[in-house]
C-alpha cells in the first residue's frame, strides 16, 4: 500500500493538457452544465440513433465521451434504451431499412422528447441525398427539433447542438 501511494505521489498527474484548439469545450460546457441543472436536474440522458451514416459521425459522438472532452462531467449521460432518454441523438440519412427501427425509437421516448439530427446527413441527406436506400435526413420520418451541421461536426459542435436543443426545451416550458 505504501509502495503505490509513493509510486502516486513521485509519478503526479500524467494526462495531457486539453488542446489550445478546444479550450472552447470549457465555455460550451459551462453553459451546458448550467442549462441541464436548471431544465433537467443535473443530468440528461441521451440515446444515439445511427440511422443510416458513415460511422464518422458516430466516432465524434464518441469522442465527447473521451477523457479529453468527458461530457459526463457536463451532465450528459447516454443510455442503451430510449425508455430512458431525455433526447434523441440521430444520424442519418435515415436508410431505408432503418425507417421503422427509428419510429419505434421515436415512440419508445417518453414526452417531452428532444431530437436532434447529426450532420450533413442528418440535415438532408448530404452525400447520399435521397435514393432507393436513402429516406434522406431525419426529419423526412420524425419530427426534429435542432440540426447540427458538418461532415462530420466537431465534438464541440456536438455539445453546442446539444445545448440549443437544453435551451430549446426551455422555450418549449416556458
Ligand atoms: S455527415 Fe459526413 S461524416 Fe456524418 S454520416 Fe454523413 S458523410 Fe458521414
Amino acid at each position: 500500500m505504501l509502495r503505490i501511494l509513493h509510486q502516486i505521489f513521485r509519478t503526479g498527474i500524467v494526462t495531457e493538457p486539453l488542446p489550445e484548439a478546444e479550450a472552447e469545450i470549457r465555455v460550451v460546457g459551462r453553459q451546458l452544465e448550467e442549462a441541464i441543472r436548471r431544465r433537467f436536474r443535473g443530468s440528461l440522458t441521451i440515446r444515439q440513433v445511427d440511422a443510416g451514416s458513415c460511422n464518422a459521425c458516430e466516432l465524434e459522438i464518441h469522442a465527447i465521451n473521451n477523457p479529453i472532452y468527458n461530457c459526463e462531467r457536463f451532465g450528459v449521460h447516454f443510455t442503451a434504451s430510449p425508455r430512458f432518454a431525455d433526447m434523441l441523438l440521430v444520424t442519418g440519412p435515415v436508410a431505408f431499412n432503418m425507417e421503422i427501427a427509428l419510429r419505434r425509437t421515436y415512440a419508445a421516448t417518453p414526452e417531452p422528447k428532444l431530437v436532434v439530427a447529426v450532420g450533413d446527413c442528418g440535415r438532408d441527406g448530404g452525400v447520399f441525398g435521397c435514393s432507393y436506400a436513402s429516406l434522406g435526413g431525419v426529419a423526412s420520418v420524425i419530427p426534429v427539433d435542432v440540426v447540427i451541421p458538418g461532415c462530420p461536426p466537431t465534438p464541440t459542435d456536438l455539445l453546442r447542438g446539444i445545448l440549443a436543443a437544453v435551451e430549446l426545451d426551455k422555450k418549449k416550458r416556458g
